[in-house]
């Protein structure tokens, strides 16, 4: 599991792993635009609170990942990316999950006045000046708290997520390996 605030590097970092170590990478954000484009249901409903930089409600998400993690391709492994970002989806998560549990929760850090700096020049739709503030401040409120929950458990692995995009994969590899 990969967490860490929006403009992290979760995402270009979980598809980089998951190759180098032959896994699945299961990023709830690309799954949600995903849905957007094909205009289904979930994505009707899902358009206009990511374009807010909300959160999708908890029972959609928790719905839409049991369903991946109930396909066959998942089996041999698999790195979260944009999820759990709330401790019900957490707590959902460990129960979906059993005994064997999370085995990683990996937090890549990356202060604020980068983050800003990096999610202003990646022109995402939802990447405009109050998205990426409101998306910062809903990590800080409601996602933060997953990093406690791993951290109190102590099953928390921190890595520096700046200089280049090989140096963080490196130390992620190093934390993984
Ligand atoms: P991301 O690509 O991970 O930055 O996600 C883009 C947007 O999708 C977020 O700002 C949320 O609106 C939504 N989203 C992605 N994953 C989740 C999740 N686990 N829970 C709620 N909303 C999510």
């Amino acid at each position: 599991m990969f967490l860490g605030p929006p403009g992290a590097g979760k995402g270009t970092q979980a598809a980089r792993v998951a190759e180098r170590l032959g896994l699945v990478h299961l990023a709830t954000g690309e799954l949600l635009r995903r849905e957007v484009a094909e205009g289904s249901a979930l994505g009707r409903r899902a358009q206009a609170i990511m374009a807010a930089g909300e959160l999708v409600p908890d029972e959609l998400m928790i719905a839409m990942l049991k369903a991946r993690l109930s396909k066959p391709e998942v089996r041999m492994g698999f790195i979260l990316d944009g999820f759990p970002r709330t401790l019900a989806q957490a707590r959902a998560l460990e129960a979906e999950l059993g005994a064997e549990g999370v085995e990683a929760a990996v937090l890549i850090e990356v202060p604020e006045e980068e983050l800003v700096r990096r999610l202003l020049a990646r022109g995402r739709a939802d990447d405009d000046e109050a998205t990426v503030r409101r998306r910062l401040q809903v990590y800080r409120e409601q996602t933060a708290p997953v990093v406690a929950f791993y951290r109190d458990q102590g099953r928390l692995r921190c890595v520096d997520g700046l200089g280049t995009i090989d140096a963080v994969e490196a130390r992620l590899l190093e934390v993984l390996t």
